[in-house]
Formats: structure tokens, sequence, C-alpha cells
């Protein structure tokens, strides 16, 4: 059986909720994560027609990007866009489930996939930053390193970009004087022992601390034992914000703003022309990325494309950068498919159904 709780621990190691900008409301918003799953549908954000969809096509989880609960409800009733679409939920059995700035932050989510549909090379993250670590070191009898480690590495430590199970072991010294009632490992009370010991170091997204730092503890041999927990201000290779990349042939600015069109599927994009008229190096944010335009001139791209700019920030970036604003909605739902696909490997060995929405949710038209 195939419950909630799977679909949602399988997204979650793709985009933790622990890398969402600390403002946002991430995760299960209605429901219970152990009902059985019928099928899933996903949306860039909730609305009546998406509800009916999911009911129509049987699937009893949606996933959507925007959160639907963001403000605190004041109240459950009707009386509010979101209070009526809440509700209907609720009523009809459905459970919903937001991945928003985590699916923004996060390698392959919906910056990169952007960048892929504008079919950027080499394409990294644009602007990143350390402090989302924490690393942990322990001190464990020789014997004990293996399972230490594993219990370790199954809560999540040790992971630095594609490899996994990552420590240091160096062999040391460690001594101590069992006091009266202590049940020492080894040694015998009131005498000083010196015990060979190995040092492991290991990583961990800070988020996971706590869940690594009680594996550790049950797997670890002594009674009492020294550990320490420090911030680590590395960078994270698996987290960021933007994504810069490079064409593969340089085109003048009016191509290259006619190629995001065609891509984007836009029959028009806001834009100001920047310093050179020729595109290489493209910076790319989905949805409300002026933030990252310091970034994007810092990482010397010629445009940076993304959506929700305001008019000052276009005087800003003239005669600078290639500023071009392709739509929220437009440079967002690309990640839908690609969300619909992985879960769709993932749980191929299932019969339940995944689909993205037939619905164009965007409530902005172009005429
Ligand atoms: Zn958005």
């Amino acid at each position: 059986m195939l419950t909630i709780r799977d679909i949602i621990q399988e997204m979650e190691v793709w985009a933790p909720p622990g890398v969402a900008w600390e403002r946002d409301n991430v995760g299960l918003q209605i429901g219970d994560a152990n009902e059985e799953v019928t099928g899933v549908l996903a949306a860039l954000e909730l609305t009546p027609e998406v509800i009916k969809e999911a009911l129509q096509k049987k699937c009893n989880l949606i996933l959507t990007h925007h959160p639907l609960i963001f403000k605190p409800l004041q109240n459950l009733t009707p009386k509010t866009f979101s209070g009526k679409l809440a509700l209907d939920v609720a009523r009809n059995g459905l459970n919903l489930y937001a991945a928003h700035t985590n699916l923004d932050f996060t390698k392959d989510g919906v910056n990169f996939v952007l960048g892929q549909k504008l079919n950027l090379q080499n394409i990294e993250f644009l602007y990143q930053v350390g402090g989302t670590m924490k690393k942990i070191v322990v001190f464990v009898p020789p014997d004990y390193v293996e399972q230490v480690t594993n219990a370790m590495t199954k809560a999540g430590a040790g992971i630095i970009g594609g490899y996994d199970a990552c420590s240091f072991q160096t062999r040391g010294t460690g001594t101590f004087r069992p006091a009266p009632g202590a049940q020492p490992f080894s040694g015998e009370i009131g005498s000083l022992q010196h015990e060979d010991e190995i040092r492991i170091e290991m990583i961990t997204p800070k988020w996971k601390s706590q869940t690594v730092v009680n594996a550790m503890i049950d797997a670890h041999p002594y009674d009492e034992f020294a550990y320490d927990v420090y911030p680590n201000e590395a960078i994270d290779p698996m987290y960021g914000a933007g994504v810069i990349g490079t064409l593969s042939e340089a085109m003048p600015v009016e191509n290259f703003i006619h190629m995001v069109k065609n891509a984007l599927n836009i029959p028009a994009v806001r834009w100001t022309r920047g310093a050179s008229d020729s595109v290489s190096r493209v910076a790319v944010c989905g949805g409300s990325g002026s933030d990252l335009l310091p970034a994007a001139l810092q990482k010397k791209a010629d445009a940076f494309v993304t959506a929700d700019i305001k008019y000052h920030a276009f005087h800003e970036a003239r005669g600078i950068i290639n500023l071009i604003d392709a739509g929220h909605y437009e440079t967002e739902v690309w990640i839908l498919d690609a969300l619909i696909k992985r879960l769709k490997k993932k749980f191929s060995n299932t019969s339940t159904k995944f689909y993205t929405t037939n619905i164009i949710t965007n409530p902005i038209h172009y005429s």
C-alpha cells in the first residue's frame, strides 16, 4: 500500500523542507499522511478547477508549488478564497502538499528545469550561501567505527554532492577516569585510562543534525562520551538560488528573446536592453527573482530571465544587463512535468497514477 507519507518522503529527499525560505510554509497542508494514495495530481497552485480535476482523475493527493495556506487562516469558512478552497479539499477527502522555495532551491528543481528549457549548458547555481550544514565529531573505539558511521549515514550525515557515506577518521588516544558509580565500558573506577579511539567527522544538513546525533548516541557503545556539533559555513553543493548557464552558441539579444518566447510558450516578454547585444551567459530564476540581479551581474551574465520585475529594477538594469520578465507562471510551470516524471520513475512498481494538471492556472492573459 502506497501512503501519502511515501510520496512526501520521496519529495523531501529531493527538496527538504529545511532548505525552504524561513518564512515559507511548506509540507502537508491539509490531510493525513497515513492515508493510502489513490492518485497524485501536480499543479502550480490550487484552484477550484484543480480540485475538480483531482476528483475526476480519482487523485486524493494534490501537489502544488505555491502553498495554499501561507498566512495563518483566521477561520475555515467559504468567506475567503483560501478558506473556501481548504474547506473543499478537506470535505472531499483530498490531501494537499506544497513544495515551494525548497523546490526552488534544490538541485534539479524549478530553476534547473527552467535553465534546461532555455537550452542552457553547464547549468550551476547562481547564488549559494554557507551555514546550512553542521559538522559532527565523535570519538569511538576502533571496533565500533563502522557501527557508528553507518548509523549516522542512515540518519542523513555524510552527503557531499553526489557522494554519500563521506567521513574522515583519525586515530588518537582518549583519556578518562571512571568516577565511583560509573559503569565504564573498559577500565577501573578511580584509575586513569588511556584508550585507542577513532575521531569520526561527518557533515549533515543542519535540519537533520538532531536526528544524526540521536542515531549516533544509540549506536555508540559508551554510556557517556564526547561529541562536538560545530556550525559549518561551507557551501552545500546541493542547494542554492537561481541558476546560470551558457547557450551553445552566442546570439543577438533579439534572437534570444524570440527563443525564450518560443521555449516558454509566451506571446510577449517585458525586457530592457543591457550592455551586450550578444547573449551567451544566461542567469535564470523562476518566479520573483529580482533579488538575484546583483548575483547575475557578479557572475557576468549577459541576460537574466525571471519574473515579477518592478519598473525601477528595469531602470537599474538598463544599459547593464539584458533583463527579461518572462512571467511568473511561465517560468515555473515546467517543474510539474519534471516532478511527475521523477515520482513515476520512483513508484513505477505500483499501480498509482501520477498526473500533471491539464488546467492552466495562470490568471494572467495577454491581449
Ligand atoms: Zn512562484
